[in-house]
């Protein structure tokens, strides 16, 4: 069985004194209703807060990773952070692909590639995002918009590393809309996800865990948690919040169980 993950993307979001009081209420909260060996916990902040979310995080197992990375090593790359910097300040995870890099930031497939590759090589778990836009849903491409994102980023690595690989099916539509995709639209997805997996082997195919995110909220979480495929849930709005970021620790639990 795999173990539930649940991830906080905090986009460009967060203040020292916020940040601290988050971590802290998040903690506590994970602690008290005893989350903290059951469900892996990660946040990622912005990168100028890693340092301070990992002190404030030491000792627990609370995990902190980047949103971006370059996929270059270190050198003339003015405003980028390398793969070796992030493992430097503490991460063990980035997120790439995040349709707001893919749609804002050039990230394209070979980029995602490149950046997957570069993440492995320095031993960060790399979170890959996949997701279709409304039009692509509506023309009814859904399926073969998240292969075609899979088969690129996958492209070129071998069974161990995309076993590391954790991957997050976030609809471009329900990212910071409101809108969720149901429970049912979800699973279709992750269950596909799972078959181009297991391409690469059963094994694999059981090991990798594969987070849903868009719009997730302490209402809807459970739901989509309850879905076979669903491993857990990259969180955006709703993990600013540690009230509502812990409802959906907790449903990431009682889904596993269920
Ligand atoms: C995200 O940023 O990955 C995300 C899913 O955002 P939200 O939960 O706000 O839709």
């Amino acid at each position: 069985m795999r173990k539930a993950l649940v991830a906080g993307n905090w986009k460009m979001n967060g203040r020292v004194a916020r940040n601290d009081e988050l971590v802290t209420d998040v903690l506590a909260g994970l602690v008290e209703r005893g989350l903290m060996d059951r469900v892996d916990v990660m946040v990622f902040p912005p990168s100028v807060y890693i340092g301070q979310v990992k002190a404030v995080a030491r000792g627990s197992a609370l995990a902190v990773g980047a949103q971006n990375l370059c996929e270059f090593d270190d050198g003339a790359y003015t405003g980028e952070l390398s793969a070796g910097m992030l493992i430097d300040s503490g991460c063990s995870a980035v997120l790439i692909g995040h349709s707001e890099r893919r749609a804002m930031f050039g990230d394209s497939d070979q980029r995602v590639a490149a950046k997957v590759g570069a993440a492995l090589a320095a031993g960060l778990t790399p979170v890959l995002c996949l997701g279709e836009s409304l039009e692509q849903r509506d023309a009814g491409e859904t399926l073969s918009v998240v292969s075609a994102q899979f088969d690129a980023a996958v492209a070129g690595l071998d069974v161990a590393d995309i076993s590391r690989l954790v991957l997050a099916y976030e609809p471009v539509w329900a990212i910071g809309t409101g809108r969720t995709a149901s429970p049912e639209q979800a699973q279709e997805v992750h269950a596909h996800l799972r078959t181009l997996l297991a391409g690469f082997g059963r094994d694999v195919a059981e090991r990798v865990r594969i987070l849903y995110g868009g719009s997730v909220n302490a209402d809807n979480a459970a739901a989509l948690f309850e879905q076979q495929d669903i491993d857990g849930g990259l969180i955006g709005g709703a993990s600013l919040k540690a009230k509502d970021f812990l409802v959906i620790c907790q449903a990431a639990d009682t889904g596993r169980d269920g």
